[in-house]
């Protein structure tokens, strides 16, 4: 789950993306029956510093140790849950996500989250050089607009070889 935190997705945060709030319940069933399979459920999350390079392009957001960098409460981490930060678009980038997800034994990635088209895109093209298989319900994605949106799964798609699913049939084959 990729960036369910309170700057991107409170009414007035700076990066507010209204769209996001939208796909919340949606997630919220998804990690529920995550839990009960014992499915491990990693949060990317942003966590940027006070004066990160990222600021340049984007509005001030997610600065570590801040309550925008939180996950929003409908979603918070359970026990055993894993947290990764991450400062730049994909969670691969300069994370443990890569080695985590080997000592898991993982080979398929369920992406869920926000922005469709920038940090679940970014994420998805590393998961692919990487390897992993990729499936993305697309009710739970969200981004800025449509447009941006058919784009983001579009190209993890056809680009990136992932499968972008509805949100009941990932359900039933998890
Ligand atoms: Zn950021």
């Amino acid at each position: 789950m990729i960036d369910m935190l309170n700057d991107f997705l409170l009414e007035g945060a700076p990066l507010e993306l209204p769209e996001g709030r939208k796909i919340i319940p949606n997630i919220k069933r998804l990690l529920e029956e995550a839990r009960k399979k014992k499915i491990p459920i990693i949060y990317i999350c942003d966590s940027h510093l006070e004066n990160d390079a990222e600021f340049k392009i984007w509005p001030k957001h997610c600065v570590k140790g801040t309550k925008g960098a939180e996950v929003v409460d409908e979603l918070k981490p359970q026990p055993g849950d894993i947290i990764i930060e991450k400062r730049r678009y994909s969670g691969f980038f300069q994370t443990s996500l890569d080695l985590t997800l080997r000592e898991l034994g993982v080979d398929t990635l369920i992406l869920t989250g926000v922005a469709t088209n920038i940090c679940v895109l970014h994420t998805a093209a590393d998961a692919y050089f990487l390897g992993y298989k990729i499936i993305v319900p697309e009710e739970c994605v969200a981004t800025i607009d449509e447009k941006a949106q058919q784009y983001g799964l579009e190209h993890m798609k056809n680009v990136l070889n992932a499968e972008i699913k509805k949100l009941d049939d990932v359900l039933k084959e998890l």
